[in-house]
């Protein structure tokens, strides 16, 4: 997917100039002249990310980020032309991911992007699974009761995890076989059981644990609020 990037610089050389640069490096780019254009254009497309230089007319840089940073966690790049603007940003966090001083190369700040892009989704793709008072991060293999960390095996964290991915669900044991080995099982759905078996100690030994892993007689296992 081709990220937006919302370009606020009110120097129209440098805004071309700019934007036909990132343009050609496959981005798509959405300019600004001013603050309150930045703030209406920004409200109107919700880009990936923001090129934002500080010293604009109407609205500067430093209000349209404070306003900004009110709603939401947009990932910003702040343009400055002053040393002593960039010991400001430092000091006030305000929320800026980097900066650039002008005059800086449009290939600089297009690498800039990309690294503040590849950040923010590294974010969103260690986003867990939730349910109740348990955490499951894939990326991780980490699994959480509340703020207790379980110690789960391997196949243990991907029964778990399939489970509370589909909280509700019933999965017969051959199911749960089939989606946790693929078809490189070998066993018995039976050995599902002591999967299962280790688990419930596992979290009730937490003595935390909001959720439990309901048996559906005749048919498989479920993940539910309360009781196991
Ligand atoms: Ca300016």
């Amino acid at each position: 997917m081709e990220a937006v990037i919302l370009l606020v610089e009110d120097e129209k050389k440098l805004r071309d100039m700019v934007s036909t640069h990132l343009q050609q490096e496959g981005f798509i780019v959405a300019p600004a002249a001013d603050g309150l254009e930045a703030l209406r254009v920004w409200q109107e497309i919700k880009p990936d990310l923001m090129v934002l230089d500080l010293m604009l007319p109407k609205l500067s840089g430093w209000e349209v980020l404070k306003k900004i940073r009110q709603k939401d966690n947009t990932p910003v790049i702040v343009l400055t032309a002053r040393a002593e603007e960039v010991d400001k940003l430092l000091g006030l966090e305000l929320g800026a991911d980097d900066y650039m001083t002008k005059p800086f190369s449009p290939r600089e700040l297009s690498a800039r992007i990309k690294a503040v892009l590849r950040r923010s989704h590294s974010v969103v793709q260690n986003t867990a699974t939730n349910f109740y008072n348990l955490t499951l991060n894939p990326e991780r293999m980490e699994a959480f009761v509340g703020d207790v960390m379980l110690q789960l095996t391997g196949t243990e964290f991907k029964i778990l995890l399939l489970l509370a991915e589909n909280p509700g669900q019933v999965f017969s044991r051959l199911h749960i076989l089939e989606r946790v080995f693929g078809d490189m099982y070998e066993g018995y759905e039976r050995t599902i059981d002591t999967h299962i078996s280790n688990l419930r100690h596992k979290i009730e030994a937490t003595g935390l644990s909001e959720v439990g892993i309901k048996t559906v007689y005749g048919v498989g296992y479920k993940l539910v609020m309360g009781e196991s």
